[in-house]
């Protein structure tokens, strides 16, 4: 995917850590506004508008300041999401470090967090990471094929990913693997599973959604890329006929059984399942959701 020319400037924010509304998170903090990764699928890119920003969702940074984090029994005990809106771990955090500075203000806190990312720099900060109760690392895969990445994501690659997956779960953080948006069709949801396997402890899947600008976007290009798909989109996301995911999720049942992996459907806990921490075998997580 071409990158356009990046703007980057520096902003002062009152507080990094935000209410959240997510499930099973009880904050979020978003160390940058924007994205470079600029997946074509973003559901992040209104960002742009709430932050004033004109140009191109992927084509602007900003680089977060933020006032020292007052209260620090309120957070204790709490779930933080670092990268709600934004990926914590992008590459302008090799130069800004604004993610390891937070890390750095938050491990006093006794919080849980969750960090969600598409690269490898995580790594870097995996002295801080776990020295956090109970962190969580997952990383955002939903393809083994680099082309298909590549026409959709400014990202590294699936292998490097993987690989930093299989270091963090060396390393004894509760690792997931977020096979999300999932493509219909286009998405191999078991052969992930059975690459990742022993490589996570957590397996989360997020069907793909389509709105705002980045519809017409997405279906524009499975018409040029995969025009026999194009009527299973068009029956999905216009016609609003849901039931190829349904035969998934029935399909994605069936081969956790085969396999014997835990399999859990559910729409309220959607990026944690701590009582099951304890369990050995991988856990696949259904978070499927129509709207
Ligand atoms: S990595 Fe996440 S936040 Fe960044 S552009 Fe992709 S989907 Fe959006």
């Amino acid at each position: 995917m071409e990158t356009a020319k990046l703007h980057v400037k520096c902003v002062n924010t009152k507080s990094i850590l935000c209410k959240s509304n997510l499930p099973g998170t009880d904050y979020c903090a978003n160390p940058y506004i924007g994205c470079t990764h600029a997946c074509k699928y973003c559901y992040a890119s209104y960002m742009a508008q709430i932050s004033n920003h004109q140009e191109q969702w992927g084509s602007f940074v900003d680089i977060k300041s933020w006032e020292a984090i007052g209260k620090p029994t309120k957070y204790y005990g709490k779930t933080v999401f670092i990268g709600t809106v934004t990926d914590a771990y992008q590459p302008c955090e090799a130069k800004y470090g604004r993610t390891r500075s937070l890390l750095e203000q938050l491990i006093e806190y006794e919080i849980k967090i969750v960090i969600c990312t598409k690269s490898d720099l995580v790594l870097r900060d995996l002295d801080l990471i776990k020295m956090f109760p109970k962190a969580l690392v997952a990383f955002s895969i939903n393809t083994l094929c680099d082309d298909f990445r590549k026409s959709m994501e400014c990202t590294v690659s699936i292998e490097r990913r993987i690989t930093a997956m299989k270091a963090c779960h060396d390393a004894g953080i509760q690792t997931a693997c977020f096979i999300a948006p999932i493509f219909p069709k286009i998405t191999d949801v078991n052969a992930i599973i059975k690459k990742v396997k022993d490589k996570c402890h957590f397996v989360w899947l997020e069907n793909l959604n389509l709105r705002n600008d980045y519809k017409s976007r997405i279906l524009s290009f499975i018409y040029n890329k995969y025009r026999t798909l194009y009527q299973l989109y068009y029956d999905i996301y216009v016609s609003g006929n849901i039931s190829y995911w349904y035969s998934l999720e029935d399909e994605i049942f069936k081969f956790c059984k085969v396999e014997n992996y835990k399999y859990v459907h559910t729409a309220k806990d959607f990026f944690l399942h701590p009582q099951s921490y304890s369990d050995k075998s991988l856990i696949v997580v259904n978070c499927f959701h129509y709207k």
